[in-house]
């Protein structure tokens, strides 16, 4: 790999150890002409299946779109950005491996869907509701009231969107 600095031709290895929790390796390099060290991430290549709406638009799979839906959903939820982050992470494995070459929109709010579940109720519902994915609007309600008479201090959700 060619020197950044100086442009050189022969840079080495000079420390490697993974990140991202084993996702990425990270090198450090030292370039025999400058000494200059810099590092650089080496991560494995996945393509990402194109996304169908629900107007049959393909269009790429955006991470920040799915990192900004669930990070909305979690606003001032008790969840940490390391336990988001790895709901993330599952969800894009689980895209991943369907092995498909476009899923839908859908599938991937059933994803985000079970991973909130998981981590918190409100979120959940939050999340729910802006996708509109259930059933009817009685099962929606019946869900709400069953989770704040469980949990009587969450912040109330509101309905409005229901009328
Ligand atoms: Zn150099």
């Amino acid at each position: 790999m060619r020197c950044p600095f100086c442009g050189a031709e022969d840079t080495r290895v000079i420390d490697s150890r993974l990140a991202s929790e084993g996702e990425q390796v990270r090198r450090r390099r030292k370039c025999s002409a400058c000494e200059e060290r810099f590092t650089t991430y080496e991560l494995a290549e996945l393509t990402m299946p194109r996304v169908i709406k629900s107007n049959a638009a393909r269009e790429p799979f955006h991470d920040e779109k799915l990192r900004a839906g669930i990070m909305r959903a979690l606003e001032k939820r008790p969840v940490t950005i390391d336990q988001a982050e790895a709901a993330i992470s599952r969800i894009r494995k689980k895209v991943l491996m369907s092995g498909e070459r476009e899923v839908t929109s859908a599938l991937i709010g059933e994803l985000v869907l079970t991973e909130l579940r998981h981590l918190d109720e409100v979120a959940y519902i939050r999340f729910a509701s802006v996708y509109q994915r259930f059933g009817s609007m009685a099962e929606f309600r019946k869900m709400i009231d069953r989770m704040q008479s469980e949990h009587p201090n969450a912040p109330t959700i509101s309905t409005d969107f229901l009328e």
